[in-house]
């Protein structure tokens, strides 16, 4: 049974509903979601509150965060470990992030501009990969563009996505190093994988208002979420906590 998932679809999200009174601590083991959103809402409900202990605050991320499966987007043998906080492999070399990052740099990236209805406008994710994020992506900005190196994860996140009917994302092959000049200007940019600086058309193709997020390798050697902010006058770089994310590369393979 394939339904197109309600938007904005119902969450039993309000303080009223009994999964919100419950304690986030400790949480119960998550059982393994069994293939339908019925089965897991459960599950993802935990991961939720979970998040929100974590420090995860705007609603429109833990809402979105609540609603998309994550389940569909790993290997079967993996889906029990699906709402745990962790990353997982999803072929080719490359991981699925944790989901309090995912929740972390898109709360990031909706610090900046938000449109009248509270979500942003265009958003460009560079490294698509199982196309999870793009998901989550979809329910807090107007359109997506997301654009993978790796046609077999292209692939994937096409085959991935499917089921979830969403039109205003657009995959895109290619490299994303480049960006994708006729989506510009986006008034957010998130990449899933960290280079040694933030590519200068990233910068060019950033609205002035909107923020660009993205793990970047610091002076010492290790990898940073960094948040660069595009005013009038200036371009202001922040750089966050560490992080561990696979290298941006360039070309496509
Ligand atoms: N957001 C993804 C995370 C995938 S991991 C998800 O939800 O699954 C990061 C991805 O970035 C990998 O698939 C890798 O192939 C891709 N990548 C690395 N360099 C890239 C580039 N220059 N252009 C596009 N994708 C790139």
């Amino acid at each position: 049974m394939s339904r197109r998932p309600g938007f904005p679809a119902r969450m039993p999200g309000s303080a009223a509903a009994p999964v919100a009174t419950r304690p986030p601590q400790p949480a119960p083991q998550p059982q393994a979601p069994r293939g339908h959103g019925l089965d897991s809402q459960a599950v993802r409900q935990r991961m939720v509150h979970k998040l929100a202990a974590q420090g995860v605050a705007d609603a429109r991320v833990l809402e979105a965060m609540g609603q998309v499966e994550r389940h569909r987007f790993v290997d079967s043998a993996l889906v029990n470990q699906a709402y745990e906080d962790t990353s997982l492999p999803i072929g080719l070399g490359q991981t699925i992030s944790k989901p309090n990052v995912v929740a972390r740099m898109v709360e990031l990236l909706l610090g900046g501009q938000a449109e009248a209805d509270g979500r942003l406008g265009r958003v460009l994710e560079i490294g698509t990969g199982c196309g999870y994020q793009a998901a989550v992506l979809a329910r807090v900005a107007r359109e997506v563009y997301s654009i993978e190196r790796l046609r077999g994860l292209h692939e994937k996140a096409r085959e991935n996505l499917r089921h979830f009917r969403l039109s205003n994302v657009h995959l895109l092959f290619g490299d994303g190093m480049l960006g994708y000049p006729k989506g510009a200007p986006y008034a957010g940019i998130i990449a899933a994988a960290g280079g040694e600086a933030i590519p200068a058309t990233w910068v060019e193709q950033l609205a002035v208002g909107g923020r660009i997020v993205a793990p970047m390798l610091t002076a010492t050697g290790q990898q940073a979420l960094v948040v660069l902010e595009r005013t009038p006058r200036e371009v202001k770089q922040t750089v966050l906590e560490a992080v561990h994310f696979v290298p941006l590369k360039s070309g496509i393979a």
